[in-house]
């Protein structure tokens, strides 16, 4: 192709893109500009003008192993040859998924026992609502069926999930959602000072008396804030929610869909926080998103009280076997090549290049755990995305925060050029009106 056919070509895919698609989390009818991927590899992507990026977020996070792995597009063509895919509703199974399951259960913190497969993370949430709602029926209460979540909590965008999700705006224009979910407070060190955490449990025991401990099911919950501004707990946060829960005998659901595989260090951050949770909510790095998956591990008490339950529940495509083949795939890599001290190392180098950003006055804080990094400002943070996009660098801006997340591969040059770019513009953005 010639560069004036290129550039023709890029101009029509744009315009039928902004005709014919409706993108998430964008205005409807309003004017837009899409930039459009062509391809990628490791750390780094390009567009279909041949501009390269450092992938700076990982796309939504979903990317441990990086871009470009032949390993995994030979794993899903290999299932694909011997079977595509067939139901697993009932007592049809298949062999990927049957030691996809036996894998995670090894991973996984002590205490989870059985896995449920699903398409995605809010897939997963909405089973893990329905799933402690359940067993608590079938164990005689149900009366025990609200849901207890946190403000700037995010789980996803279905009936359920959205309504566990504490971010207001996102509510909007939405209701009535699930009824029976109620909040407490965003657990950010920042806004709460040295004694977050007394706060926040004192929070949590005051709120768990008003609705009454025997009316609530479960308390579901990030280890680390993600959407909500890769907030890290306050120390100590979590072996004190869990002691007040195990008192109230509330399950604990724990959103690992951002945390896992990887990202802080570990397999599952429930690991690194000391968590023992009733369930698991788990997709995106598990197949390091080439291939739609995720999975609930649940654990033994909610199998007791669920013992004998009618569970009417399954989409279509749970326990897809090109997406647990992709998985098992996705999990040697990140075993063979130590990806999970690697998140460790570069993201304590990419903190200490960000941390002298703190000393600016427009700056709140500099923040994260691993390889979920956030920058917070005193204002809307969109001109460093976009500035940072202009100079060959992909971070997110949600609100007031700067979300850092790239692959685990990402090169010690790369982290490099994301600090430079990040520190140029976020410093830039100082001289913009708050
Ligand atoms: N939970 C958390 C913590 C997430 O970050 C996300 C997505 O970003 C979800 C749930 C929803 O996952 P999905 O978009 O795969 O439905």
């Amino acid at each position: 192709m010639t560069v004036q056919e290129a550039s023709e070509r890029a101009r029509l895919l744009a315009e039928l893109d902004v005709r014919n698609i409706i993108h998430p989390h964008t205005t409807i009818g309003a004017p837009a500009e899409p930039l459009i991927i062509e391809r990628a590899e490791g750390a780094v992507l390009w567009d279909d003008t041949g501009k390269s990026y450092v992938d700076g977020t990982c796309g939504l996070w979903q990317c441990p192993v990086g871009h470009g792995r032949a390993e995994l597009a030979a794993a899903a063509a290999e299932q694909i040859g011997r079977l595509e895919f067939y139901s697993s509703f009932g007592d049809y199974a298949n062999e990927p998924s049957i030691l996809l399951a036996d894998r995670l259960l090894r991973l996984a913190p002590p205490g989870l026992r059985k896995v449920f497969f699903t398409n995605g993370g809010s897939e997963g949430n909405e089973t893990a609502i329905k799933l402690a709602r359940l067993a608590w029926y079938n164990a005689g209460k149900p009366d025990r069926n609200v849901i207890l979540a946190r403000t700037g909590g995010y789980h996803g965008m279905g009936g359920g999930s959205l309504a566990a999700t504490g971010i207001d705006a996102l509510h909007e224009g939405f209701g009535p959602l699930l009824s029976g979910v109620e909040f407490v407070g965003k657990p950010h060190g920042l806004e709460h000072g040295d004694d977050a955490t007394c706060i926040l449990v004192a929070e949590l025991e005051q709120r768990i008396a008003e609705i009454g401990p025997e009316r609530i099911a479960a308390f579901v919950a990030e280890p680390v804030l993600g959407v909500g501004g890769m907030v890290p707990p306050p120390p100590g946060y979590w072996p004190r929610v869990q002691e007040v829960l195990r008192r109230h005998g509330i399950l604990l659901i724990v959103d690992e869909i951002v945390t896992a595989f990887g990202r802080i260090g570990h397999w599952f951050a429930s690991e690194h926080y000391g968590i023992e949770p009733d369930m698991i909510v788990t997709a995106k790095g598990i197949s390091s998103g080439y291939i739609p998956m995720g999975a609930v591990l649940v654990g033994e008490r909610v199998l007791r009280l669920a013992d004998g339950a009618a569970f009417r529940h399954g989409f279509t495509y749970n326990g897809h076997p090109v997406g647990a083949a992709v998985a098992l795939a996705n999990i040697d890599i990140l075993e063979r090549e130590g990806l999970l001290d690697r998140a460790k190392e570069v993201g304590a180098a990419i903190r200490a290049g960000l941390e002298p950003l703190a000393e600016l006055e427009h700056v709140r804080e500099v923040r994260g755990v691993g390889l979920m990094l956030g920058v917070e400002l005193d204002r809307d943070a969109a001109s460093v995305q976009a500035g940072a996009r202009r100079d060959g660098l992909i971070v997110r801006a949600a609100g007031t925060n700067i979300i850092i997340s790239p692959p685990l591969v990402i090169s010690d040059e790369q982290a490099r050029t994301l600090v430079r770019v990040v520190r140029e513009h976020v410093t830039a953005a100082g001289s913009r009106p708050a």
